[in-house]
């Protein structure tokens, strides 16, 4: 494909994507690359994408930030899980929390054993077995690797933070690593006429920033990938029916919980996410089923706290990018592709596709083979993410609208449809090795949305009634006693300052 080494890195965009990848780029490959990133104040950010999963853990880790600061610097607050209201029925609630759930045992995850006890009479939810959510809805939070005395699973958390200032706090790290950064809008781009490798950026100042590869980080308008180098887009509309957002801040209330909250509507759902200054508020809907208008009152209606701003509209897509790597143009971030965020996932897609980059980086050249793995990967990833995503808007019980109607009768990917059935008579989910989400995630995220399995393993018989009792009984015992003695969200929050 192209045998030129690799030593100027173009970064178009300064989103969060654009600044995600220049800080991990710089840190393990600033030796031998020289990374130049280009982003327009006349332009601006999405400026929404606050919520996070926790394998960011790992990204800070990777950079060695340090937590108190980066919560200090992006107004940041602990999330636990992700609260799904009215998701099943009006009122009902369930939470993915994130960790482990009981204690597993050999071959056998622990929802079976709490499956027989419910079959034989005890009325207990799955969740009551589940540290993190205990934790959550008690507003609780402290660092716990294990639940003390055992060696049960702790605590597993991650971020909920102010969009600007995370691209802001890692501006400052890239650029302190020697990330050069430009300021001005692309007017056009110049390419290689004999094989259309991007060559230069034209600025509208007349600048002109030349690279041997560029990263399309421009969000929505997918300037390189798509506008320049033509990649489709594969949408998945007919699964994901909600293609517009409107997003609006608000002044927040106390208690700040440890977790975000979504809420479904007739066409949509809202978003709640608390932040140590102000709560990110936003809904997500459906076109076909409601004007803006109609979205624009019920999120109005729903505020946690007033307004501190009017709300903004962003029109999506839901689908991904048919390569995201195209001769010398990786798209990382929404030019690559976008889910709608009910699992808050784009920030970790941008994570792992930038991981993924520098696992692949074509120093000595860019060889088709490499290209096309890093393409595979990335189009197995965003499946199966996909598929979660759907499962939540398949299972639904509610039968007040159109839009929940048309979903629940919807037909679904077979992969996803296969996992459902699989899960509806045995109880058993296994995780696929490129799935992002745990057995525990599609457990609680199943069950929550109204299955009940038909069977559970045969191993939860090997307990006779009475055992079965007491380790139900004592993970009650343990978890709730485990709650009790960690410190309030807010005064950790506190504790940062
Ligand atoms: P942007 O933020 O749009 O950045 C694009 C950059 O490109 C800007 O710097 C812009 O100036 C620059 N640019 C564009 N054109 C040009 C040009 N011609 N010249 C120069 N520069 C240019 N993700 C999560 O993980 N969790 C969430 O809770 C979450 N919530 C979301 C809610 C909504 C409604 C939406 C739409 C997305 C959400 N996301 C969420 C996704 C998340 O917001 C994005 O993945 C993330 O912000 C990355 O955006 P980006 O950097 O790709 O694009």
């Amino acid at each position: 494909m192209s045998d030129q080494n690799i030593k100027n890195l173009v970064i178009l965009g300064g989103g969060t994507a654009g600044w995600m990848t220049a800080s991990l780029m710089v840190k393990v490959l600033g030796k031998s690359l020289n990374i130049t990133l280009v982003e327009s104040d006349k332009i601006g950010t999405v400026g929404v994408g606050e919520a996070t999963i926790p394998p960011i853990i790992n990204f800070n880790q990777a950079l060695g930030i340090n937590e108190r600061d980066f919560l200090k610097a992006t107004r940041g607050t602990i999330k636990l899980g992700i609260q799904f209201e009215n998701w099943l029925r009006q009122g009902d609630s369930y939470m993915h929390a994130f960790g482990s759930i009981g204690k597993n045992f050999p071959f056998c995850d622990f929802h079976h054993f709490w499956r027989r006890s419910r079959a034989s009479g005890d009325e207990s939810s799955l969740w009551d077995y589940s540290l993190n959510y205990q934790a959550a809805i008690h507003n609780k939070f402290a660092h716990l690797a294990q639940i003390k005395g055992t060696n049960l699973p702790g605590i597993s958390y991650a971020y909920h933070f102010d969009a600007g200032l995370y691209a802001q706090y890692l501006r400052n790290y890239s650029e302190s690593k020697g990330v050069g950064r430009i300021e001005g809008t692309v007017k056009s781009v110049q390419v290689r006429p004999q094989d259309g490798f991007v060559e230069s950026l034209l600025l509208e100042d007349g600048q002109s920033v030349s690279g041997d590869l560029f990263v399309d980080c421009t969000g929505l308008a997918a300037l390189l990938i798509e506008k320049t180098l033509g990649v489709g887009f594969e949408g998945w509309s007919q699964w994901l029916p909600c293609d517009r957002a409107m997003a609006v801040p608000s002044a927040g209330s106390k208690p700040i919980v440890p977790y975000t909250r979504s809420i479904a509507h007739a066409a949509g759902w809202q978003w709640r996410i608390p932040l140590q200054h102000r709560t990110g508020n936003g809904i997500v809907y459906s076109s076909r089923h409601w004007s803006d208008d109609e979205a624009r009152e019920v999120l109005m209606k729903n505020l946690d706290g007033e307004a501190l701003a009017e709300p903004r509209v962003i029109p999506f897509r839901t689908g991904r990018r048919e390569k995201q790597w195209d001769r010398n143009v990786v798209s990382i971030g929404l030019s690559s592709g976008f889910l709608e965020p009910l699992e808050s996932t784009s920030i970790h897609l941008i994570q792992s596709a930038a991981t993924r980059l520098i696992k692949s980086f074509p120093h000595q050249g860019i060889k088709p083979e490499e290209v096309s793995e890093f393409n595979r990967q990335s189009q197995v990833e965003i499946e199966r993410i996909r598929d979660f995503i759907i499962l939540h808007y398949k299972l639904n019980e509610r039968r007040d609208s159109e839009f929940w109607r048309e979903c629940e009768s919807m037909s679904i990917p077979q992969t996803l449809e296969h996992k459902i059935e699989l899960f509806r008579r045995t109880g058993k989910v296994f995780r696929d090795y490129d799935d992002l989400f745990t057995e525990v995630a599609w457990q609680q995220v199943m069950i929550g949305q109204g299955i009940f399995p038909q069977d559970h393993h045969t191993i939860a018989d090997n307990l006779s009634e009475e055992q079965l009792r007491d380790l139900m009984g004592s993970l009650r015992t343990l978890i709730d006693g485990t709650v009790k003695s960690l410190p309030d969200h807010e005064k950790f929050l506190a504790s940062l300052n």
